[in-house]
């Protein structure tokens, strides 16, 4: 890849960032299709993400992608938000349009619902059990997919208020989605047993975070599908006694590589070459 005065930039804000995948993934499609365009890391600490945003405009970016800690940051500097950034409260993905105004976009929501597509090959979810831990950013995107493919919810979270906010979302988003919340306290096996899908969308197996509780890990049974948004080298120990149990195990990659995709579509207005993206991130 050459850079030079004509090459498009788009950049990922984000702290700390040594870890990102998204460079190799939006490199490498861009080198696949051609296209004069780079994707460099911005880390930015917490308190200047006013003048790195404003900045975007005033040095020709195109884009950008934001991630953790600044997504929900983000959204008061946007012109306009689409409706799944509104619904979520958060932006992962920034369009720089002609006239230097900034369009803020939730690529995540479509990431999710691109990972589960895969992972049933076409199979109807609709009216089928979900349960999701967390409240946060990714949480809120992975209840919004779930919620549009017709799932009924619980949602489990650490903080009561957190998952109520999430519940009443979801209620103003998809009036007839089935959608209640509860403790970790209040989760009992019968409860982990009755479901179709169990989502991690917490940071608990990220490293250095804690872990997903056991007694939630030891109930998951053959037939369910588990599906863990961290991603992290050599997959999280959720999805490893997801497969061990027989259970269908779904890779925060899928839902990486699908955000992603989504996002390379609104910079470019090209089909993301999906299978390139996903080969630079190294998994199948
Ligand atoms: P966030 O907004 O900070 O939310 C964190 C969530 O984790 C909250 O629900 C929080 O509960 C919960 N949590 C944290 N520590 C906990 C603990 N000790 N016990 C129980 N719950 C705990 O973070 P986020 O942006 O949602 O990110 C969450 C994870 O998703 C990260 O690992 C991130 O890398 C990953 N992610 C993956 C993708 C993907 O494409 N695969 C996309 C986005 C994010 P409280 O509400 O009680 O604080």
């Amino acid at each position: 890849m050459r850079i030079n005065g004509s090459t498009l930039l788009i950049g990922i804000i984000g702290h700390p960032l040594g870890h990102s995948l998204s460079p190799a993934m939006h490199n490498a499609a861009f080198e696949a299709l051609g296209l004069d365009m780079a994707y460099v890391p911005l880390p930015v600490d917490p308190g200047a993400i006013a003048p790195a945003v404003r900045g975007l405009a005033a040095l020709g970016f195109r884009g950008a992608n934001v991630t953790v800690p600044h997504k929900g940051a983000v959204v008061p500097f946007m012109s306009w938000l689409s409706d799944d950034a509104r619904l979520v409260e958060a932006v992962n993905t920034i369009v720089v349009a002609e006239n230097g105004a900034l369009h803020g976009y939730n690529t995540d929501v479509e990431g999710a619902r691109l990972a589960l597509l895969q992972a049933v090959d076409g199979e109807g979810l609709a009216a089928e059990e979900a349960l999701l831990l967390g409240a946060g950013g990714a949480a809120r995107a992975v209840a919004l997919a779930l919620a549009r493919l017709g799932m009924r919810l619980t949602i489990v979270n650490r903080t009561d208020e957190a998952g109520r906010r999430l519940v009443e979302l979801i209620r103003a988003a998809a009036p007839t989605a089935a959608c209640r919340h509860l403790l970790f306290s209040e989760l009992s096996p019968a409860v982990v047993a009755s479901q179709r899908l169990v989502v991690n969308a917490t940071t608990l197996g990220m490293s250095g975070a804690g872990k997903v509780p056991a007694p939630l890990v030891d109930t998951v049974t053959a037939g369910q599908i588990v599906f863990d948004v961290v991603y992290r080298d050599g997959g999280t120990d959720l999805l490893a006694a997801a497969r061990e149990r027989g259970a269908t195990a779904v890779d925060g990659v899928a839902m990486l590589v699908g955000q992603a995709a989504a996002a390379f579509e609104l910079w470019t207005g090209r089909t993301a070459p999906i299978e390139v993206m996903r080969a630079a991130v190294g998994r199948p």
